[in-house]
């Protein structure tokens, strides 16, 4: 379909019910198919873990939205990353990963694949040099994270992506933090996107689920190979709150990137505030890679207190309408310690924070109560 982006976040794999016209694509509580003869298969369903109609529906939305030749859904971000390694690694491979990378991709890398003969080394991918001497000739994947989490940290896709094909390596792209709506990797050349869904495609903090996103079909053809052996799929219901939530990506978005513009703009006047992390920001270290790749700078804004630890954590306790809670991308707004909270496993690692960062999910409630609860927390 060679449609604008709302459009196929709304229609890619929904064409109506052919039975029933149901314009909205049914949970099927299903887990096996009747079969026509032995292997007669009805469109191909035979047992909900190799497929299920809801779990295709947004598997389609996805391939389309990210535009790649195969989308696959998992029951959490981590586990399609999990699958995506397995999938495309071997004991002994390499793989270079960013030095501020999301805690829990960290973890998966440091303490579970590595024990596995899969090594790795953080590296800050916004300086290219450091990734071309960082490889090896085992790298068989770059792992990007742009913007990253929780120092909006901003690597050039294009670039890395023509790094990894010189040296015969594969460019992953985990695009949770920008969406597919401000940045499309798999056009940049990227090989795989993955998504933790739990954020801004689900959109409503009430789903966790994650996605692979292949450029093209021979890649999505080993991944879903390994997505039916491991097994780590989500049910239908889960499957049907997160495209619920694709639909409304592209209008969500506008409204996340309006409001933390907002926000920016309130915390650089505010005397209590030292720095300002938004890839918006003219002075930010990767803004005119961001402008090149991205449509917006996003949602997601980090900013240091004059009063180092101590002050960032009341600032958060504070809050009334910046909930206290891990997680981000939801439509309500919400306020972290990243050293205290969702960066807590990475201390006395390279990739601990700093302890004044204060972390802000903004979400699309009304501007002025953002900015009013924000600037009676800062005091
Ligand atoms: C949350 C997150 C993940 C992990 O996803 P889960 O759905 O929690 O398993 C991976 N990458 C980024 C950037 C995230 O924010």
């Amino acid at each position: 379909m060679n449609h604008g982006f709302e459009t196929l976040a709304i229609h890619a794999g929904q064409d109506p019910d052919p039975h029933t016209g149901a314009v909205v694509p049914p949970i099927y509580a299903v887990s096996t198919y009747k079969q026509d003869g032995v292997g007669g298969l009805r469109a191909g369903y035979e047992y909900s873990r190799s497929a299920n109609p809801t779990r295709t529906a947004l598997e389609e939305a996805m391939a389309a939205v990210e535009g790649g030749a195969r989308g696959l859904a998992f029951a959490s971000g981590l586990a399609a990353e999990d699958t995506v390694l397995r999938a495309l690694c071997r004991p002994g491979d390499h793989v270079v990963i960013p030095n501020d990378a999301y805690g829990g991709t960290y973890r998966l890398f440091a303490r579970v694949h590595e024990r596995w003969g899969l090594h790795y080394d953080p590296v800050p991918l916004g300086d290219l040099r450091a990734v071309a001497a960082a490889m090896t000739q085992k790298t068989r994947i770059i792992w990007v994270e742009t913007p990253t989490n929780p120092l909006l940290g901003v690597a050039d896709i294009a670039a890395l992506a023509q790094l990894a094909r010189e040296n015969g390596a594969l460019l992953v792209v985990d695009n949770t933090f920008a969406s597919p709506y401000l940045q499309q990797p798999l056009a940049l050349g990227a090989d795989v996107v993955v998504h933790s869904t739990t954020k801004y495609v689900g959109g409503h903090s009430d789903v966790i689920g994650g996605a692979l996103v292949a450029r093209d079909a021979s890649v999505g053809e080993e991944l879903a190979y390994h997505q039916n052996a491991m097994g780590s799929v989500p049910g239908p219901f889960d499957a049907w709150l997160t495209l619920r939530g694709l639909k409304t990506l592209g209008v969500r978005m506008d409204r996340h990137c309006e409001n933390a513009e907002r926000v920016v703009d309130l915390l650089l006047a505010h005397p209590r505030v030292t720095s300002v992390l938004y890839p918006g920001l003219s002075d930010h270290p990767g803004h005119e890679v961001a402008a090149k790749q991205m449509k917006r700078f996003g949602g997601m804004v980090s900013f240091r207190v004059a009063g180092g630890e101590a002050e960032a954590v009341e600032v958060c306790d504070r809050t009334k309408l910046f909930i206290l809670g891990e997680s981000l991308g939801g439509v309500e707004s919400l306020i972290e310690h990243p050293g205290r909270m969702t960066h807590a496993s990475v201390a006395g690692s390279p990739l601990e924070v700093p302890g004044d960062l204060v972390r802000l999910s903004v979400g699309i409630e009304s501007i002025d109560d953002l900015l009013a609860d924000l600037t009676q927390a800062l005091g």
